[in-house]
């Protein structure tokens, strides 16, 4: 049990560490990449970026946002019509009638708003506990949970930050050392460094900003994984 706190603790600090180099490194994404001006934009970009490049996606709500502009929009159409603007993000027709859907569910709900719990909006067809974290942290500035994604995967595993594969073991180990204020933030920080130099197929230590204390660091001389 104390050999395990220690490992808690020793990985807590090293997070820390992690967390304000990538801050400095990436200070202009500690928010998400999807673009929207409101809690319905931001809802329908992260309900339809699973699978989905972010790029994909803003570049896909563009024409669709200008057409429909509230969530009783999504509820009285059909997926023929919300379609004909997703045609480039993946998956997109399960997501355009689970979309429609969750939209009814909304509208209909008392006070018809976005719900502001993961329980609530995982009640919504097409809504998972990755997107819901999004949504909550992004729209409401609620820290339930830490949305982990295939980039957060990689580089929790690379830096040690866990040693589990699936995104629910990953999530509780880094809510175990990350403080619950940045559990957005992190998620956001993970992301950028997915993105930029350690990409799961062609990661690139020597460019990287944590080469000097990642332990998969293969600038360093470590061992890469
Ligand atoms: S040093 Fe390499 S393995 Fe470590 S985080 Fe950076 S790119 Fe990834």
């Amino acid at each position: 049990m104390k050999e395990r706190e220690a490992v808690r603790l020793k990985r807590q600090r090293f997070a820390g560490t992690v967390l304000g180099m990538l801050r400095k490194q990436y200070p202009d994404r500690l928010h998400t990449e999807l673009e929207h001006r409101n809690i319905t934009e931001l809802f329908v970009s992260v309900f339809l970026s699973p699978q989905c490049t972010d790029k994909q996606v803003n570049k896909s709500t563009e024409m669709l946002f200008s057409k429909f502009r509230s969530f009783q929009d999504y509820a009285d159409s059909d997926p023929r019509r919300v379609g004909r603007y997703l045609k480039g993000i993946n998956y997109y027709k399960t997501k355009v009638r689970n979309l429609i859907l969750s939209s009814r569910m909304i509208t209909r709900s008392p006070g018809g708003r976005v719900p502001k719990s993961l329980e609530g909006l995982m009640e919504l067809p097409g809504v998972g506990r990755k997107v819901a974290n999004v949504i909550l942290n992004e729209g409401f500035g609620i820290n339930e949970g830490i949305a982990i994604d295939t980039h957060c995967i990689t580089v929790s595993r690379r830096l040690g930050l866990t040693k589990h594969d699936s995104p629910a073991l990953i999530e509780e180990d880094l809510m175990r050392i990350i403080p619950r204020k940045e559990w957005g933030t992190a998620s956001n920080m993970l992301i950028a460094l997915g993105k930029d130099t350690c990409r799961a197929r062609a990661k690139e230590c020597g460019r990287c900003v944590l080469k000097d204390i990642c332990p998969s660091s293969a600038a360093s001389g470590r061992a890469g994984t």
